[in-house]
């Protein structure tokens, strides 16, 4: 008894969490079966340590605000010929990511280009990078009202320290020339510092549009093609082959805000 309670107290100083879990199942069977010291402290550590690495990429993950958990093992590579496996495959060895290049996707709605970013960071935080994900919609307005709220300085850091940060969908929505300034200041700190992996429905020529400013969209893709992969998928909307499959496809219902 008084054993167990020093034990009891020594997991709990150590911060073990899956020790105590296991422990005494251990201990049986390593009476059971002859098993050695060593060899019954090397199972219980291995185990503590698994738990705390699952646990540690379960925060990140959390932290990372994903729209939705998908792996490149999800990914119907037979459905979308105009991709590259092997290429995708290549960046999943984020060797992009050691190296501060940039990732874009470029596509129209439901070719896969979010379910590729995020399999992409799910990935990276596996490896230990950090990530943040927004909508780029979302990543200018929070800037504009951090920046009425003063706190413009501490928002920007959300977004630059991340080792990749992820906009998604820039071209849904003309910016305006105070949000079009913020997309540009965070490209420049971020350029040669952290990675971006970007999706867009619109192709580099029309960025002139998106931001209202054609020096300014020079300037930002500038920045942002320097070091980086472009990936162009061309092909059909997987919601769009979904609902065909469903047998309830009709053209005015395609509606590709309901992910
Ligand atoms: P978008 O290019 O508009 O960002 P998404 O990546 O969000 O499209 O894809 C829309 C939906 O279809 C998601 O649920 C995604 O997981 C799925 N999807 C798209 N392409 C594929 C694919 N080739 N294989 C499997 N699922 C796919
Ligand atoms: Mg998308």
């Amino acid at each position: 008894m008084m054993l167990q309670a020093r034990l009891e107290e020594a997991i709990s100083h150590m911060g073990w969490v899956r020790i105590p879990e296991i422990i005494h199942h251990h201990a049986e069977e390593a009476a059971a079966q002859n098993i050695s010291y060593l060899e019954f402290l090397d199972k219980l550590l291995q185990e503590e340590i698994k738990a705390k690495r699952d646990r540690f990429i379960r925060m990140k993950t959390r932290l990372a605000h994903l729209p939705y958990h998908k792996t490149l093992e999800q990914f119907d590579f037979s459905f979308q010929p105009s991709i590259d496996e092997r290429r995708i495959r290549d960046l999943a060895t984020l060797r992009f990511v050691q190296q501060q290049e940039n990732l874009i996707l470029l596509g129209p709605p439901g070719v896969g280009k979010t379910h590729l970013s995020v399999a992409l960071a799910l990935e990276a935080i596996k490896q230990g990078f950090t990530v943040y994900f927004t909508t780029a919609h979302d990543l200018v307005q929070t800037l504009q009202i951090a920046h009425q709220n003063n706190s413009i300085k501490q928002k920007m850091r959300v977004f630059i320290k991340p080792n990749v940060l992820i906009i998604d969908e820039i071209g849904y929505r003309k910016m305006d020339e105070t949000a079009a300034h913020f997309f540009f200041q965070i490209i420049s700190e971020r350029y040669e510092s952290g990675s971006i992996i970007l999706t867009s429905n619109k192709s580099y020529g029309s960025w002139g549009e998106i931001f209202g400013d054609a020096v300014l969209a020079t300037a930002i893709l500038d920045r942002l093609l320097h070091h980086s992969h472009t990936i162009n998928i061309k092909g059909e909307s997987y919601r769009i082959k979904e609902k065909k499959k469903a047998g309830f496809f009709r053209t005015e219902s395609i509606d590709d805000k309901t992910e």
